[in-house]
């Protein structure tokens, strides 16, 4: 790992402040110091942790110590107030990160319903935040897949993406209602530990509840018991996608290896808390897994899982081989679900004129900028 990102002090939790404040015999009122720096105030630099002596400041430089906060790359703005970041790490490796003030369509993207009237100009917003550089899923239908998977992103890279966006937006959770999605590039359960950890430092440190946190995942068996055994964790959101085994290992790889019963087995166990639901995604392919029989299958999936389906229409891109079914064909899926007792709501797709299907950004960047020789921004 490069050095600049073994020596960054975003990402380090209280023990690990210690430990590094020990280094320059400090007193341990340092770490609280450094904690609040970083995460409440997100400082870029230790230029700007003004309560720390300008002489510590400067050992911490000589001895190769640096924030580590990754910048914002590009920013793309969309017509529907859609803002997708292109986020490059200290390595120069970039991930995309995007804003989405009001949530998704009366949701929040974690399904929480639309929420009080307030003065500002958005009344919650949710950040969706990627957990990997690539993905190494292989989802048929997902534009990160034809990248591959890069590497894992560090907690610390994670927590950055927030930091990032919530500085460029001027906002300050609590006071200013944010939900977080980890539904960006990545399969987040194929980089658990980070993405836990990551977690833990937005609750404390940046200040975002749990609650309001989802993390998406496209059915790493193991890793969803071990993610309901946490005292910090976000909501769940399991990828479907598919209403029966054959149909999800042509869309899914991976349903090879944790079918559909071992899936649904560890949803029905998912221990929840009071009121939370579980949330399963679907995405509509055109004439694939969009029928009425797939909805009556669907339904007989999710039977006895306190839990609710979000809808979604292709967002469709280069190299992906499947279509976007029309709106009818979409309604008639949810009011099948909804008829048979199943919460089912349809996401708005949001930001398709900047490209703002899962990995698209990135993706098309890299077409643009392998085609043409250059990379269009803006
Ligand atoms: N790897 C995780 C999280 C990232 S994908 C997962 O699979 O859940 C987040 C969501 O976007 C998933 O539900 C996925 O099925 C969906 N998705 C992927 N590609 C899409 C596309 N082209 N159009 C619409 N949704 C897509």
């Amino acid at each position: 790992m490069a050095d600049a990102i073994k020596k960054s002090l975003l990402g380090l939790e209280r023990s690990e402040f210690a430990a590094f404040v020990d280094e320059f015999n400090e007193p341990s009122y340092r770490v609280q110091q450094l904690f609040e720096a970083l995460y409440r105030q997100r400082v870029e630099s230790l230029e700007q942790v003004s309560n720390l002596p300008a002489s510590l400041r400067r050992a911490f430089t000589e001895r190769g110590y640096s924030v580590g906060a990754p910048h914002i790359a590009s920013k793309f703005q969309s017509l529907d107030g859609t803002v997708r970041y292109l986020i490059a790490c200290t390595d120069g490796q970039t991930v995309e990160t995007v804003w989405m003030p009001e949530g998704d369509g009366g949701e929040a993207g974690d399904g929480t319903e639309a929420g009080e009237e307030t003065s500002r100009r958005w009344a919650r917003a949710t950040i969706c935040v990627s957990s990997q550089i690539g993905c190494a899923v292989d989802c048929q239908f997902c534009l990160t897949a034809l990248l591959g998977v890069k590497r894992n992103l560090t907690a610390g890279e994670i927590v950055g993406q927030v930091c990032a966006v919530l500085r460029d937006q001027r906002v300050a959770p609590p006071e200013d209602r944010i939900n977080l999605v980890f539904m960006g590039m990545g399969e987040p359960f194929l980089n658990y530990d980070n993405c836990m950890k990551a977690v833990r430092l937005l609750v404390e440190g940046v200040g975002i509840p749990e609650s309001r946190m989802t993390l998406s995942t496209a059915g790493i068996v193991p890793r969803i018991h071990d993610f309901g055994a946490e005292s910090v964790r976000p909501k769940l959101a399991i990828s479907l996608n598919a209403s029966n085994d054959e149909m999800r290992t042509r869309l899914m790889p991976i349903n090879k290896k944790w079918s559909l019963a071992l899936l649904l087995e560890a949803a029905r166990s998912f221990p929840l808390r009071p009121r939370e639901r579980l949330t399963f995604e679907y995405v509509l392919l055109a004439d694939v897994n969009d029928s009425p029989e797939h909805a009556r299958q669907v339904v007989e999936l999710v039977r006895g899982v306190r839990a609710k389906v979000n809808l979604i229409a292709l967002n469709p891109g280069p190299g992906i081989a499947f279509g976007t079914p029309q709106a009818d064909r979409v309604l008639a899926f949810q009011k099948i679900l909804v008829a048979a007792g199943v919460p089912a709501f349809v996401r708005r797709p949001r930001g398709r004129d900047i490209y703002a299907a899962c990995g698209q950004l990135k993706r098309t960047l890299e077409i643009s900028s392998t085609e043409d020789g250059r990379v269009q921004l803006g």
